[in-house]
């Protein structure tokens, strides 16, 4: 850390891995300027104090229950959550800002404000009840935050099934998805989607600025209109986890035998699979990309958590045999540390669910993509990655074997996969650049930064 500047700043993360993951990211670059750190989180998720040892944890009850806690409708989820939180997270707050006792620490540490995660839709009237100045951090991509409030109209439109001559069809209001992927969202999504888009709308408008870990060059446009729209400081400060490597704020233990297993593969050579912290699939599905990996005969590194394929445990359901030819080529993990894995120069491609932290660490790498999306921001990072930037093949939800084994050795063998490796090396520079000196991340990152020591000074 920098010497203090007798700032504080008091972080509020979602409790789910992606969202975490940037604002623990965001914490050590704001301790490492000078910042103290207090991060308030739920019980549900809640990071590992001995992970952190620079930052105060306090910890606020959410009210899930046991059954709650393993839903897989992340909607359900945060809509509870925001319910649910609210009072503890006011008593939490007020009792940091107004407690006597803290009266000289606050003198001392004076807190300049909260930044909250997008998706914690309650702390307006609180933050402006106590005069504190309220920043938002959205973890998705800019162009996903800007588009997805067109949501709602979208479902209401959404009373035909497609026809297959319209499934291509670019969305005029949410590029560069197509019809289908905008279905495929909309399945997913639960009836209360409507209002809680309209709250986070609300509360991003009414905050002191808007931060993504996002930079110019992966976002330029949707960045210019998300300037436009909400009329607030947006600060795109680039992907944070190459200012600090190791992620220490995983969830899970990462089964760190993956890196001796790539050290001993020829370069370039392993897919790594991975479908992140939320995507379930079904046994069947399962089966395929076994199959599919185990046909490509390329070596892979493959990540099933517990718990990921619906109705088992793990990955007992694979035959014997099937797993006697995978343990032949590959590993299989419970979790990995992702960040480690992609910079190993083992590894020469992602087979991904497209969520944005993985999407960008992999451009981050030149690692390129084979994407399979499952929910949410994952169809429009999928479609940047295949058709905006062009350093991804999409399987376009086909979780075949054949599919699979064809697309793996497309990538690795062929000569349009080349051409991939080489456009996602030019990405990787690009974005390189910007979180070097002077670059576009660089400068949003040292706005930020003064942008909140001048809040602090009103
Ligand atoms: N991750 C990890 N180990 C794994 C799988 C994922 O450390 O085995 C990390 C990954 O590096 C990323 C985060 O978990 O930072 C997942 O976030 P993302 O936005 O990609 O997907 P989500 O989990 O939100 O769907």
């Amino acid at each position: 850390m920098e010497k203090s500047n007798g700032l504080q700043v008091i972080l509020f993360p979602l409790p789910l891995q992606g969202c975490i993951n940037p604002m623990i990211q965001l914490a050590k670059i704001l301790h490492s300027r000078g910042f103290s750190i207090t991060v308030i989180h739920t019980c549900f998720n809640a990071p590992r104090a001995s992970s952190h040892p620079f930052f105060k944890l306090l910890q606020i009850p959410d009210g899930l229950s046991e059954i709650e806690t393993r839903s897989h409708d992340v909607n359900l989820m945060l809509t509870l959550l925001n319910e649910r939180c609210e009072s503890p997270f006011r008593d939490c707050l007020t009792k940091l800002l107004q407690a006597p006792d803290s009266e000289t620490e606050r003198k001392k540490q004076m807190i300049s404000c909260l930044i909250h995660d997008s998706g914690w839709t309650f702390t307006e009237p609180l933050a402006k009840s106590l005069n504190l100045p309220r920043l938002v951090l959205n973890a998705t991509k800019a162009s996903f935050f800007r588009g997805h409030f067109a949501l709602p109209q979208l479902h209401r439109e959404r009373h035909l099934p497609l026809q297959d001559s319209e499934q291509e069809d670019p969305v005029r209001e949410f590029p560069p998805l197509r019809k289908k992927d905008v279905y495929r969202l909309l399945d997913e999504e639960s009836e209360v989607l409507d209002a809680y888009l309209n709250r986070i709308y609300d509360a991003t408008k009414s905050s002191s600025g808007l931060i993504f870990m996002s930079c110019e060059e992966l976002d330029q446009e949707s960045l210019t209109q998300t300037r436009q729209d909400f009329q607030i400081p947006v600060f795109a400060i680039g992907p944070s986890h190459t200012r600090f490597p190791a992620s220490s704020s995983s969830l899970l233990a990462p089964d760190e035998t993956c890196i001796p297993w790539l050290d001993k593969q020829e370069d370039r050579s392993v897919i790594y699979v991975s479908f992140g912290s939320l995507v379930t699939i079904s046994e069947s599905e399962l089966l395929e990309i076994a199959w599919g990996l185990s046909n490509s005969d390329q070596p892979f590194l493959w990540v099933v958590r517990v718990g990921m394929v619906n109705g088992i445990k793990w990955i007992e359901a694979i035959p014997e045999e099937v797993m006697e030819m995978l343990n032949k080529n590959g590993k299989i993990v419970k979790w990995a540390p992702q960040q480690e894995v992609l910079k190993h120069q083992a590894i020469g491609g992602y087979l991904t669910h497209n969520g944005w932290n993985s999407t960008v660490e992999s451009v981050c790498e030149g690692v390129p993509m084979i994407c399979l999306p499952f929910i949410w921001d994952q169809f429009l990072n999928a479609r940047f990655v295949c058709d905006i930037w062009r350093v991804g093949l999409h399987l376009e939800n086909r979780i075949e074997r054949n599919e699979i084994e064809g697309t793996i050795r497309i990538l690795f063998l062929e000569a349009k996969g080349e051409v991939i490796r080489e456009r996602i090396e030019l990405l990787k520079e690009k974005v390189g650049t910007s979180v070097k000196q002077n670059g576009s991340a660089y400068q949003c990152l040292e706005s930020l930064v003064d942008h909140i020591f001048h809040l602090s000074s009103n």
